[in-house]
């Protein structure tokens, strides 16, 4: 069934999301699909625009997937604004927003799990979240599956959620190109999030505090200073700024693997750090 919301036609189940694609397809249109949990702001959008230069057809998914949530997680709090996404995303020009039913995602016997290995699913998130990327390969799986796009958009922000789903396409030869796009940030650098609305004034503030953490920390560690105490620095002047820091770690930019030295290749800083109840993640080319 395919409802208009805002002038934007909404797909609600995989019968009605094929039948769009498949007429797309018969007009040898290219497919791309952007997967969000809604509550979007520029971050999305820029990805949108950024399916829109690849594929004639953009759409987007619209799901909170309560199986990347943890129990004690915000599932149930997690913003839900599905009206003003689709206001948004009709004003951007994307085709159709795919918003599927739990019932559709997971009807009842549902017991089928994708779990990626490798080192990018070592540590980071997967220490503190051990159901997320289980609960993401899985969804991402299927929503890839269901909508066979030709390209298929994820941002940097979610840097390890990227290198899983790369590892998991290629492992699983699912016929997609996956594309990683920039961060997005407000104007004092704090990465745009779903999540930053449950910011108090004071702890939005303290927030900005991240980037210019690993801002700093890439700095130096491209003008040589050694990773150890670097790092250590680093972590510790969020500590002062408030914050409880779950990691901030360097790691090899593709495969994720914990670089004790740079050489010269391409590295990653991670951190996931908490703000009174809001726990923030982002990351910083070195
Ligand atoms: P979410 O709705 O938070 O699950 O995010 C959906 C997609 O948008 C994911 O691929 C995210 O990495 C991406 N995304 C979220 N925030 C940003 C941002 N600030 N800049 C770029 N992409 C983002």
């Amino acid at each position: 069934m395919i409802h208009a919301s805002a002038a934007i036609a909404v797909a609600r189940d995989v019968g009605a999301l094929r039948a769009t694609v498949k007429q797309w397809r018969n007009a040898g249109d290219k497919v791309a699909l952007i997967p969000t949990m809604g509550a979007l702001h520029e971050g999305h959008a820029s990805l949108v625009r950024q399916g829109q230069e690849e594929a004639r057809r953009t759409i987007v998914s619209i799901f909170v997937n309560p199986t990347q949530f943890a129990p004690t997680e915000d599932f149930a709090a997690y913003p839900r604004t599905f009206e003003t996404d689709c206001a948004m995303l009709a004003a951007i020009g994307a085709d159709l927003v795919y918003a599927p039913t739990a019932a559709v995602m997971y009807p009842p016997g549902f017991s089928s799990t994708v779990s990626v290995g490798g080192p990018a699913t070592v540590g980071l998130e997967d220490a503190y979240r051990p159901q997320f990327f289980t609960g993401v390969a899985t969804i991402v799986a299927k929503l890839l599956i269901q909508s066979a796009p030709d390209v298929a958009l994820f941002g940097q922000k979610d840097y390890q959620q990227l290198q899983v789903i790369r590892h998991m396409v290629r492992d699983l030869d699912l016929p997609v190109t996956i594309m990683g796009a920039e961060t997005i940030r407000e104007p004092d650098g704090l990465a745009m999030s779903s999540r930053n609305r449950y910011l108090s004034e004071t702890e939005r503030k303290t927030a900005a505090f991240i980037p210019a953490a690993l801002r700093d920390c890439a700095a130096a560690l491209r003008d040589g200073s050694a990773p150890a105490p670097t790092l250590s620095e680093a972590r510790a002047r969020l500590e002062r700024a408030g914050f409880v820091l779950d990691y901030l770690e360097l790691r090899d930019a593709e495969t994720l693997a914990p670089v004790a030295a740079l050489s010269g290749q391409p590295a990653r800083l991670l951190v996931a750090a908490k703000i009174g109840t809001t726990r923030l993640i982002d990351n910083w080319a070195v």
